[in-house]
């Protein structure tokens, strides 16, 4: 009987977003399993697909097509993560097919060329027989002259290796160096030959008969450092073949150079003891179980985390712990390291592309136990978890904008049921879905309401900016501020500085009419990139030159307002000239690797005051810091969306715990306009339990989550009237279907209503309990999809920006 294969096809529209059957052609029977990539015909074309199941009967009445030929050798995809594709993309509204390429390495996906390379311990028959005296040959030229079978075989036995060419050769780094080519006793008779006055050259020959015989390249690097030549030398000696001149691939292990100090497990505190006493044991019990851990900054919520990782380990299982990206810092990076060493893969947006599969195989192989990793590590291919870990839990990062639009703590949630063990939800400020479910007993909450030893929590003042206003003109800084940085240069301790993005606080101006320079395609103010001298739009990438004169009244007084920080910076550098500055926002970390030397340097107290973003609120842990300055804590405050208090208090609870970690004590001065707003007087006061009662009886009064789910659809198009004409239509289309306790908010144009060329309109459903509405938004997506010029709907389920 001819075996039939599912396949979901590499075609992202609703039309397709099913399995097709296939018949599996005699060549390839026995060597096809769920979860291999395949090439199948489709309509006039060849086109990817995943195997998605096996079976022997198929409804389709035509004859079946046949598959082409087979992708990967083994499944690339295991049961449980095709069977979380299948749910991610019903309760995402996403592709089927969005799913299964979300799960894999990038390197993985079409677009990547794969040959199969011959190995050195080859049968040399094989090298005449497949190779053809090659020695790589293209993937689909393999399969085409033997079996994928044979070939998986092969590779089982180490004579041939799977390769996946990274196109982007650009980011290769490529070093001069040099092969020892003479013996030592070649180089002593080459020094004695020299003249007195060729120094260098002498201790360069010295240099080269202590390295005679190294079979492995040295970086010029290296030996400039090392012998004490110039360049200069080099390249004469290399003239007269001292050495063999080479080019060294620059290696690209993001951990390169690193010694991670190893780490012990510390002495526990007593609220910690209980923490993990509680969890291992239901890792070993194997129960699916959530334990929300709420506890304070610096309560050490991470040595419980490690600690419940040891455990897992010892019992053969398996751990994941996700990070937000933005927390993922090289201090996180070293304390997992130095705990579990090689144990440990590591997987986020700061790896190159094969850096990212190299870890994703180690992964696979089961030579890593342990991830670690931002959102889309939460797909990482682990076998016998015994407990995943989610630090930061409310973190906004772990939803994903695109399609599919998932949060990582479903996915957490679905994958522990899967594998029936514990799940660590953690955070100083949880969301309050999280929260609330605790409260309802859903969730077993462990409260961690001390820092480590004791340490107190650091003291909190809240200046009024509206007094300071009128003091001084139109500084950033108040008199208090100003007072506790001068103090802390002059003990030597440090100082961290947050200045609350303003989204887009750098434009250009015109002072005369007030022309702001906007993007031609979106509907919003073009930002001032001073590190390239351009004008960038961050929806849509347009850019262009930094104008001279107005586009509308032709004056030449335009005014830059440059990124909010580089401002602050100088204005600090002018009110203590003394003060050593690091700035950390997007335009100084935009190199690789420039965040983690900028937190070396602070650590090595290279710098007094670190100046950033929000993104330095997180996860920082540096002894000497006794003062953290919050710029402008209103920022997220004016933002039109339910959560802005929420935000606001998550940010500053977060900031001020960077504030005396260690034994010196710590402050934190907040700069506001709303000082008796409740998140700032709550975060003063480090009352998460009493911001949750406040937050969760405003949720209550305005029928917001978590007393209700939320939907938000977007429909968009080229044409205004169009995206407006269907929104109405699918409000039209859900109304019938709700019941009376559904609230719909909208619709309306979205607050940056105009993006890439295109206008989108938007409603967002409240309910709590709508039988029908699943159904009929999974119609509305099957209905809706045009080409790409045309209308386009996109439904989010909980999400976690409105704007
Ligand atoms: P959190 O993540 O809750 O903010 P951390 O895990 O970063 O807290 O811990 C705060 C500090 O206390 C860190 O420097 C950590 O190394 C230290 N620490 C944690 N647990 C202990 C312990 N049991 N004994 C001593 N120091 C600890
Ligand atoms: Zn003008
Ligand atoms: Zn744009």
């Amino acid at each position: 009987m001819t075996q039939i294969a599912e396949v979901i096809v590499d075609v992202p529209t609703m039309q397709t977003n099913r399995p097709f059957d296939y018949a599996i052609p005699a060549s390839l029977t026995e060597q096809i399993s769920p979860g291999m990539r395949v090439v199948v015909p489709f309509g006039k074309r060849q086109l990817q697909g995943f195997v998605v199941a096996i079976t022997d009967q198929s409804s389709f009445e035509g004859t079946l097509k046949e598959i082409v030929s087979v992708v990967d050798l083994r499944p690339v995809l295991n049961h449980e993560l095709l069977q979380l594709s299948q749910w991610l993309a019903q309760s995402t509204f996403a592709f089927w097919i969005s799913c299964l390429q979300t799960m894999l390495p990038s390197v993985m996906k079409a677009s990547y060329e794969k040959t199969v390379r011959l190995e050195p311990t080859a049968d040399p028959k094989l090298a005449t027989e497949l190779f053809q005296g090659k020695q790589e040959i293209p993937f689909s030229e393999a399969t085409s002259l033997t079996s994928a079978h044979k070939l998986l075989q092969l590779q089982k036995e180490q004579q041939v290796e799977i390769v996946y060419h990274v196109n982007n050769r650009a980011h290769k780094k490529m070093l001069k160096g040099l092969l020892p080519t003479k013996s030592a006793a070649e180089c002593e008779a080459l020094k004695a030959n020299l003249t007195k006055s060729a120094k260098k050259q002498a201790l360069l020959l010295t240099y080269l008969a202590s390295v005679a015989g190294q079979t492995e390249a040295i970086a010029y690097q290296q030996v400039l450092a090392a012998a004490a030549v110039s360049r200069e030398t080099l390249r004469t000696a290399a003239k007269k073949g001292w050495f063999k001149e080479v080019a060294i691939e620059q290696y690209r292990d993001p951990y390169a150079g690193h010694t991670v100090e190893h780490t012990k497990p510390r002495v526990l505190t007593a609220e910690q003891s209980a923490a993990v006493t509680q969890i291992s044991q239901a890792v070993k019990a194997s129960e699916n179980e959530v334990y929300l851990v709420e506890g304070v900054t610096g309560s050490g919520k991470t040595e419980i985390y490690l600690q419940v990782i040891q455990d897992a380990l010892k019992l053969g299982k398996t751990a994941l712990m996700l990070v937000p990206e933005i927390a993922l810092t090289p201090q996180m990076v070293n304390r997992v390291k130095g705990r579990f060493g090689e144990r440990v893969a590591m997987l986020h947006s700061g790896l190159s592309t094969g850096e990212r599969y190299d870890e994703w195989r180690r992964i696979e192989r089961q030579e890593a136990q342990v991830v670690v990793g931002a959102r889309s590590a939460v797909f990482a291919p682990l076998s016998h978890l015994g407990v995943i870990i989610m630090d930061e839990e409310h973190e906004t990062s772990y939803k994903q904008d695109d399609m599919p639009r998932y949060n990582a703590r479903d996915v957490v949630l679905w994958r522990a049921k899967y594998h029936n063990c514990p799940v660590i939800l953690g955070s100083a400020t949880p969301s309050l879905e999280s929260r609330a479910r605790a409260q309802k007993g859903v969730y077993h909450l462990i409260r961690l309401k001390h820092r480590v030893n004791d340490r107190p929590m650091p003291e909190v003042t809240v200046v009024d900016m509206k007094n300071e206003l009128k003091k001084t003109t139109e500084g950033n800084f108040s008199e208090l501020m100003l007072a506790q940085i001068r103090q802390r240069l002059i003990r030597h301790e440090q100082s961290v500085l947050m200045l609350n993005r303003r989204g887009f606080s750098s434009f250009v101006m015109c002072r005369d009419c007030g022309f702001v320079l906007k993007c031609p395609n979106c509907d919003i103010s073009l930002t001032l990139h001073m590190d390239t001298h351009s004008m960038k739009c961050h929806y849509c990438g347009h850019e262009e030159a930094i104008p001279k004169v107005c586009a509308n009244c032709h004056s030449h007084k335009i005014r830059y307002y440059g990124t909010g920080t580089q401002k602050v910076e100088a204005e600090l550098k002018e009110l203590l000239p003394t003060a050593r500055i690091l700035r950390m926002d997007v335009d100084t970390t935009r190199r690789k690797g420039a965040h983690e030397k900028i937190l070396n340097q602070f650590g090595r107290h290279d710098a007094d005051i670190l100046l950033g973003t929000q993104m330095i609120a997180k996860g920082l842990d540096f002894p000497d810091v006794t003062l953290v300055g919050v710029l402008n804590a209103d920022t997220a405050l004016g933002l039109p969306d339910f959560r802005a208090s929420e935000r606001t208090f998550q940010l500053l609870t977060q900031v001020s715990g960077r504030a005396g970690r260690a034994d010196k004590k710590g402050e934190v001065v907040v700069q506001t306009y709303n000082p008796e707003h409740y998140a700032i007087q709550l975060a003063r006061h480090h009352d998460y339990e009493g911001f949750y009662k406040r937050e969760m009886t405003l949720r209550h009064q305005g029928n917001y989550p978590p007393y209700y789910f939320t939907i938000l659809l977007t429909a968009s198009h080229e044409e205004e009237n169009l995206a407006a004409k269907k929104i109405f239509q699918l409000m039209n289309q859900l109304k019938p279907v709700l019941s009376k306790e559904a609230i719909i908010l909208g619709p309306t144009p979205r607050a940056i209503a105009r993006v890439n060329r295109r206008y989108y309109y938007q409603m967002v459903i409240k309910y709590k309990n709508e039988p029908n509405l699943n159904a009929e938004l999974t119609k509305i997506m099957q209905d809706n999809q045009e080409t790409k010029k045309g209308i386009q709907i996109s439904i989010d389920r909980e999400p976690l920006s409105f704007i």
